[in-house]
């Protein structure tokens, strides 16, 4: 740090800094080093083109595009709820009991059972890709399946047996997918299930796309096989509503079976002396992990049934039309010229063609690129039109 004040000071503050306990954690710092938001400040620092706009096709934000825009209906929702004046209060931990009830019943409409309001905790929204950063602070180790492009992008079941060991608690998928856009057919999740019943785990499902499907497969929530296993589900407003803003989400257990509130250990016993009961269910744990976090705001949570209630079946069919959310492309390094990577083409085109596409690195697909369409045709076709002589330029053919 540049202070002025000479070699003196600075010897000082060398000393000084041996002194002090504290640190960031390592482990933490590790698990936080990509993000997309990083990442994408990366290349859009190589935009050096005054004259052309550039034209963002890496962001995963449509609410920024007027033809994005959220249904007028969830707007009236969210303003009569803070007019009220009956959402000023803090929420009790587990979210607003009209909340719970609300989600409860939107997403009992898939299920073959009826979720209770017990089963649904509202929450700030799941995040991503944080999994592996959240893992690390608790010191969890996350092991990686791949997904199989060519068997639409499935996930490879076979190596999830080979990376579960003793220590294996649970599976993340997400579905629709994020980022590749594929979305699981019911066959495959019944195997999915079945897998990891055999394997003892839970199935953590993200499901912060549901019903953002517009190819052949039908969106099937992963909690239809939760009598088979015990699925959570995280999801939230932010993407079907185009709202990543209102920060409104929810986790919920699919568990007709009752295995995440059965109780594992009965007594604690400390140093020979019976301390009482412990409730160690899975379903304390969320509340505890709840207690300890902060609440979305009391206003959204109190507009949340009348924005699922209120908004139309159009809006959502309009967003479907627009959206062809994204497409990976795989890059085919051996056929371009003085390309290291899929952050290196991307920095390079950010540079030539000021057009901004994610590296696929980012979200775990290295030398990959995901474009995102949700940008309005005219922008669309316009980076892409820019793409095509980026990769013309830098091709070794002919
Ligand atoms: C956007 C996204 C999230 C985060 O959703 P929020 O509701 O904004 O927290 C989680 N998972 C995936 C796959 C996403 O794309």
């Amino acid at each position: 740090m540049e202070n002025g004040h000479g070699d003196a000071l600075r010897e000082e503050e060398e000393e000084d800094e041996e002194e002090w306990k504290f640190g960031p954690s390592e482990d933490l710092l590790f698990a936080s080093r990509i993000s997309i938001r990083g990442v994408l400040g990366q290349v859009m620092e190589n935009v050096v083109d005054s004259h052309r706009p550039p034209v963002p096709l890496g962001h995963g934000d449509p609410s920024v595009f007027p033809c994005f825009r959220t249904a007028s209906d969830a707007v009236d929702a969210v303003v009569s709820a803070v007019r009220s004046a009956d959402f000023n209060c803090y929420s009790p931990t587990v979210g607003l009991l009209s909340a719970r009830r609300a989600v409860a019943k939107y997403l009992s409409r898939d299920l073959p059972y009826e979720l209770t309001t017990d089963d649904v905790y509202i929450t700030n929204g799941p995040g991503y890709p944080f999994y592996e950063a959240r893992a690390a602070f608790s010191r969890l180790e996350a092991r990686h399946f791949d997904l199989l492009p060519n068997e639409g992008w499935e996930i490879d079941l076979d190596a999830v047996e080979a990376l579960a060991d003793a220590n294996t608690v649970a599976m993340v998928l997400i579905n629709p997918g994020n980022p590749c856009g594929n979305v699981f057919r019911k066959q495959h999740l019944t195997k999915v299930a079945e897998t990891a019943r055999k394997l003892g785990i839970l199935v953590i499902a993200d499901e912060v796309y549901d019903h953002l499907a517009f190819g052949e497969t039908p969106f099937v929530p992963m909690g239809v096989f939760g009598s088979i296993v015990p699925v959570v589900t995280v999801g939230s407003i932010s993407k079907r509503w185009v709202v990543p803003g209102w920060r409104l989400g929810w986790i919920v257990t699919s568990d007709p079976n009752g295995i995440l509130k059965k109780t594992k250990e009965n007594f604690k016993i400390e140093e020979g002396i019976w301390r009482g009961t412990v409730r160690n269910e899975i379903v304390e744990g969320i509340k505890g992990i709840l207690n300890i976090t902060t609440d979305p705001t009391t206003f959204t949570q109190g507009a949340v049934s009348d924005i699922i209630k209120n908004t139309k079946e159009d809006f959502f069919r309009k967003t479907i039309d627009l959206l062809r959310e994204t497409a990976d492309v795989e890059l085919k390094l051996s056929l371009l010229n003085g390309i290291e990577n899929d952050v290196d083409f991307c920095c390079k085109l950010a540079r030539e063609e000021s057009v901004i596409i994610l590296p696929g690195s980012a979200v775990g697909l290295k030398n990959w690129l995901r474009i995102t369409f949700a940008v309005g045709p005219s922008s669309l076709e316009d980076g892409l039109g820019r793409l095509k002589s980026f990769c013309e330029r830098h091709s070794k053919a002919e």
